[in-house]
């Protein structure tokens, strides 16, 4: 599959079917704790590519063989709102699937009203606020010279007051940059401004492009999670409840887009740590996939490192 990755199991939305319309990677913002390494030029330019009618045909062909998702999501190897047509296949997903559709996006050009009048037709949104001015923005996100953050929260307030569907903030939180009692407190305030339907604190828990980055301990996300109001939880955890049966293709669907830990591979495709550890094997040594350390765990992740763009 050319556009399509996973399914991918997720602990919020079951088995979401990722929609890469940002491949290679191109995006935004360049995130010190992006797992799928630093960008190299930041783009605000949204194009047509990949071709729209390319992907749509893809995913009509991936249903018409039985398969199916909880959600399909628009995410992958960047900003999917970057696409000019990504509210065009929200649209197909809405009028001729039975799935809900779902959209990742960082939020940064949620003050384009364009981007915000076709992100309504989603089934559920998730944007992201990591930071609480400008500065803090360009210090965690590197995001375009040209991006406001006023204007992207501004965004986020019209698009709250129009959608009807599920909005989800997520928050990342890194030690040293936006996870001090007062830092916190002010992105708390930010995304309260908006009311979203749920909050998800996250931190490093996959290999982060700025290696200088450690995860926020447990106990300081427990501590920080009553200032984010009661519909907030801690995410980073690894989904529990998604089985995959195990093939070649879905291992390698699921991790060339997203490095995942070996220990949350095992649990999903239902084997031992040993087991999958001996499945892992002749991928590796025909370099479909590679193994490495990040954050004190074991990841699995696509042939090559990602670099992006
Ligand atoms: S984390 Fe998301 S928004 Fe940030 S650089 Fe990576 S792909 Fe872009």
């Amino acid at each position: 599959m050319k556009y399509l990755f996973g399914p991918v199991p997720s602990r919020r939305y079951g088995r979401s079917l990722g929609v890469d319309l940002a491949v290679p990677k191109t995006c935004t913002l360049s995130c010190r704790f992006c797992q799928l390494g630093p960008t190299p030029h930041t783009t605000v330019t949204r194009t047509e590519t990949p071709d729209i009618d390319a992907v749509w045909t893809e995913l009509r062909e991936w249903l018409a063989q039985g398969n199916t998702a909880d959600y399909i999501t628009e995410s992958g190897s960047g900003e999917p709102t970057l696409h000019l047509r990504f509210g065009d296949l929200l649209r197909r997903v809405r009028n001729e699937t039975n799935c809900r559709s779902l959209l990742l996006s960082n939020g940064s050009l949620f003050f384009l009203p364009e981007v915000r009048r076709d992100a309504l037709v989603a089934d559920v949104v998730k944007v992201s606020l990591h930071a609480w001015d400008q500065a803090s923005f360009e210090t965690v996100n590197r995001p375009h010279p040209s991006l406001r953050f006023q204007a992207i929260i501004d965004g986020y307030r019209a698009f709250r007051e129009a959608f009807t569907g599920r909005l989800d903030v997520e928050v990342f939180l890194i030690p040293g940059a936006n996870d001090r009692d007062d830092q916190a407190t002010k992105i708390a305030a930010l995304v309260a401004s908006f009311a979203p339907d749920s909050v998800t604190l996250n931190t490093a828990v996959r290999p982060p492009a700025d290696s200088s980055i450690i995860p926020c301990p447990p106990e300081r996300l427990e501590a920080l999670l009553p200032l984010f109001g009661p519909h907030a939880h801690i995410g980073g955890k690894e989904p529990q409840n998604v089985r995959i049966k195990f093939t070649q293709e879905a291992l390698i669907g699921l991790v060339e887009r997203h490095p995942v830990s070996l220990s949350s591979l095992a649990t999903t495709f239902e084997k031992t740590e040993d087991e999958f550890r001996a499945l892992l094997q002749p991928l590796i040594a025909h370099g479909d996939i590679r193994l490495f350390p990040a954050v004190g765990r074991l990841f699995v992740g696509g042939a090559t490192k990602p670099q992006g763009g």
